[in-house]
């Protein structure tokens, strides 16, 4: 082991981000990396502890405290190397991931946590430069898998198994491979020439892609248990919860992933039916629901010329620090203020939306709102009460609906394979199996609306188990 004392010398930092105002102008990445010695400098703070709980907390495991050490060391390509072992993406995870590890590094008990991801980052990024991320050809043992959706979790299970010599064949409803990645998260965190990069690098390691399906649509999906050794579902969680109150139908009011799809696909430059387009420059826009999501539409609309944006969340304010019961290394539930809220929004806790308004009867122009506040019952759960004399009209022209996402699409696909489901409504699964035999199930279809992080872990630990039963 290298340094392990850099933490006492050196400060966590990170590249700068290019200026709110000038990055609002465009929709790509808005961060770089910094020279090699500045990534080696925040490589050396990382103090090899005895028990890493950094690498716990990562779903993958990733084995953080080793690769710190070889960048710290200049031995590059032994870094990527270790970082590949355990994980199939680094480029995505590298750039979007919330890094649970960081907020689990031990140095975060009393310091600034080591810059995990952003190591992560510049070790992929240099093995691309470098030439290290090279296609491979693999020993073909006559086994085919279908893999349904191309998001996170698919592809790493079709990486998977495509390497363990298997025939995949991944097929997607969209026009493009990568789920989420693809047409969720913009391109301002998540460039769409790296989610291409690595699509190509797959295609050309044997995968086929065939994107414009839609399993249970265009095709039975009985045709794939018929043609397939085993069936892996990696469908996501896309039923977004909905807010069922007086005035739903007014012209105005959308879910945000119709907006955010409209923008990746705008970014892409693809020619969209001008009617179709969701408008917000010049427009007041309301964000019901305060996560990453909402997150996004803020980012975009800024980019769009939006006259403003307030962002709305039915939960109290998180503190400015962690609680008694939320110690190290849980996952902190505090304030955080992310890229695009930094670009410009108002933002609202513990608020409650009665009904949306319009003037005309027919478009939206306000909503009407009521403050609540939550306090514990005798139970010790969190009861919502709405604040007496707090009721309020705020006018709009546009809301965003973001408050996540309920269960997987049942319509279609699963309906037709009579899946079992847990009580949430997602694909309830024994080790990855569902009730249905040689179909399997990974990522957020399985285990609901979830990270990027985990979807890969998902897609890797199930190719596993597809893996043992085409061996059986
Ligand atoms: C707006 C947004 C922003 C997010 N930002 C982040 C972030 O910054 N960091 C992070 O870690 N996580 C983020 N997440 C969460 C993350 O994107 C998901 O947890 C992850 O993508 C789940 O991966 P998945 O492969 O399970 O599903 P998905 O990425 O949802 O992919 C599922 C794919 O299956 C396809 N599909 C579904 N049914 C069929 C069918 N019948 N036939 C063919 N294809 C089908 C879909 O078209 C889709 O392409 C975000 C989520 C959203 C919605
Ligand atoms: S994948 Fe996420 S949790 Fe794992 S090491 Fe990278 S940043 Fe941390």
């Amino acid at each position: 082991m290298g340094d392990v004392k850099g933490f006492m010398t050196k400060e966590r930092s990170l590249p700068s981000l290019e200026d709110a105002a000038q990055r609002i102008n465009h929709f790509k990445e808005f961060t770089d990396l910094a020279p090699e010695s500045h990534q080696r400098d925040q490589a050396s703070r990382c103090m090899d502890c005895g028990v890493p709980f950094c690498h716990n907390a990562c779903p993958l495991g990733n084995v953080i405290p080793d690769f710190n050490d070889a960048v710290y060391q200049g031995e590059w390509k032994k870094a990527y190397e270790l970082l590949i072992e355990t994980n199939n993406f680094p480029e995505f995870t590298g750039r979007i991931c919330p890094a649970p590890c960081e907020a689990s590094c031990v140095l975060s008990i009393n310091n600034d946590a080591v810059t995990i991801e952003y190591i992560e980052k510049s070790i992929i990024e240099k093995a691309f430069k470098e030439g290290w991320v090279k296609t491979e050809q693999y020993e073909r043992n006559g086994k085919q898998v279908a893999v349904v959706g191309s998001g996170p979790s698919g592809l790493a299970c079709a990486d998977q198994l495509n390497k363990a010599g298997h025939e995949v064949t991944v097929f997607e409803k969209s026009d493009r491979a990568g789920g989420l990645l693809r047409y969720g998260i913009p391109d301002f965190k998540l460039e769409k020439n790296v989610v291409q990069r690595r699509i190509e690098l797959m295609s050309q390691e044997g995968i086929d892609f065939r994107t414009s399906v839609n399993v249970g649509e265009d095709i039975k999906v009985t045709e794939l248990t018929e043609a397939y050794d085993a069936v892996v579902l990696c469908g996501g969680s896309e039923k977004a919860r909905d807010l069922p109150i007086e005035g739903r139908e007014y012209k105005g009011i959308y879910k945000a992933m119709d907006f955010l799809k409209q923008c990746n696909q705008k970014v892409a430059g693809d020619n969209l039916d001008a009617d179709a387009m969701i408008d917000v420059k010049g427009k007041k826009v309301i964000v019901i629901g305060g996560g990453d999501t909402g997150s996004d539409c803020i980012g975009n609309s800024n980019r769009l010329g939006v006259d403003s944006v307030l962002q709305i969340e039915l939960m109290s304010k998180p503190s400015l620090m962690r609680s008694l019961d939320n110690p190290w290394p849980l996952w902190p539930m505090v304030y955080k203020t992310s890229s695009s809220q930094q670009e410009g929004c108002e933002r609202e806790w513990s608020i409650l939306t009665k009904r949306f308004i319009s003037e005309d009867g027919e478009n939206l122009s306000g909503i009407e709102i009521v403050k609540v506040e939550w306090a514990k019952d005798e139970q010790g759960k969190y009861k919502m009460m709405e604040i007496e004399g707090t009721k309020e009209i705020i006018p709009c022209d546009i809301v965003f609906l973001a408050m996540g996402f309920v269960h997987p699409i049942k319509e279609g696909m699963l309906e037709q394979l009579k899946l079992e489901l847990d009580e949430r409504g997602n694909v309830k699964t024994d080790d990855y199996k569902t009730s249905v035999d040689k179909i399997f199930s990974a990522g957020d279809m399985r285990r609901g609306q979830s990270l990027v992080v985990w979807a890969i872990a998902e897609g890797r630990e199930c190719a596993d188990q597809v893996e043992k039963y085409l061996k059986e």
